[in-house]
């Protein structure tokens, strides 16, 4: 199988009926950034750049951040990259970030987390703004905010970048060609406002690890809920669809960048679903690549769209056995 995935490295991800599908990587560090040569996908879907914040015994100086966001980006070349900015807090904590109301948040997954610390410790999204927009100075950039649940976030973290794409702009600095803002689709909430979210973005990503924890209240990182509930479940496969169906005919590009989208079977039910563009584990896009080119996606749609409105008891079996049968 590493050989037939090795074959694959040159060859894009295209469905039996002639689809072209995005697969891109998940990333967070320097050297992660090989895995798109390695691995001949699209481009980097999520770039974790809490990590650099994570690795660091230090706040990680804008100099030091710039520095990293080019060479992430010279080394992806023409191919895109999204910047998500910091995912820290909650259980992410750092011992240089001090928390307000101190340390052991009862529920640090719904917590002080993320574009909430973010917007709340301005200095921190600034220093982001201002080392992203100097990195992307003459490029595409493409900026992602992650636990967003309510528009207003994403307006209050996009005033940040704004107020210093000013202060650039001011001292004649070249800023980017384009810019390009989107959002994590992470928290519930923010699915009962898409409409109202759709005008202001160009594209949303699923994060389904975030995701599905809130959508069955079951912590993603306790081991004994871990088996209990299935991404193959009506309430995840019904409430993607309803996002997918909602942005239809919109300009918001729509990808999934969560483990889900890494798992074969999961990632055919995602195409079942409408869900063209994914960024996953780099061990996981030679698998992903074979997949989409032995699917039919109009089979794999009128499939979901019968499973959907009528779920087999086991929807996984059902999913296998039909899998099987077209030697997927
Ligand atoms: C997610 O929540 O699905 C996601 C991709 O973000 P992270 O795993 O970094 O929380
Ligand atoms: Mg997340």
């Amino acid at each position: 199988r590493q050989a037939i995935y090795a074959g694959l490295r040159d060859v894009q991800a295209t469905t039996r009926d002639g689809t072209r599908i995005n697969v891109m990587i998940n990333a967070g560090l320097r050297d992660d950034v090989a895995n798109l040569n390695l691995t001949g996908a699209d481009g980097i879907g999520l770039f974790r750049t809490e990590f650099q914040f994570l690795v660091s015994a230090t706040l990680p100086q804008r100099e030091k951040q710039t520095r990293l966001y080019r060479d992430v980006m010279d080394a992806a070349g023409d191919r895109p990259v999204v910047f998500r900015t910091v995912d820290i807090g909650g259980d992410k904590t750092l011992p240089y970030l001090r928390h307000d109301d101190g340390e052991g948040e009862e529920n640090p997954a719904m917590g002080w987390r993320a574009l909430r610390v973010a917007l709340e410790r301005d200095g921190l999204l600034k220093v982001q703004a201002r080392a992203l927009l100097e990195a992307g100075a003459g490029r595409k950039l493409n900026v992602m905010f992650p636990m967003v649940a309510e528009p207003w976030e994403f307006d209050a973290a996009k005033a940040v970048f704004d107020g210093q794409l000013d202060y650039l702009r001011k001292r004649k600095k070249v800023l980017p060609e384009v810019i390009r803002y989107g959002v994590m689709l992470e928290v519930p909430a923010l699915a009962e406002q898409l409409d109202l979210i759709a005008p202001k973005i160009s594209f949303l990503s699923i994060g389904t690890n975030d995701l599905t924890q809130f959508l069955f209240a079951a912590d993603r990182s306790n081991p004994k809920l871990a088996e209990r509930y299935d991404w193959l479940s009506p309430a995840i496969l019904r409430f993607l669809k309803r996002v997918v169906r909602t942005l239809d005919g919109t300009k918001v590009d729509i990808s999934v960048c969560g483990e889900m989208g890494g798992r074969r079977l999961e990632a055919l039910a995602l195409l079942g679903l409408g869900i063209r563009r994914l960024s996953i584990t780099p061990a996981a896009v030679g698998p992903i690549k074979e997949l989409v080119g032995k699917v039919d996606l109009g089979e794999i749609t009128v499939a979901m769209d019968g499973w959907m409105a009528a779920p087999p008891a086991d929807l996984r079996a059902e999913m296998v056995a039909w899998a099987a049968a077209r030697d997927i």
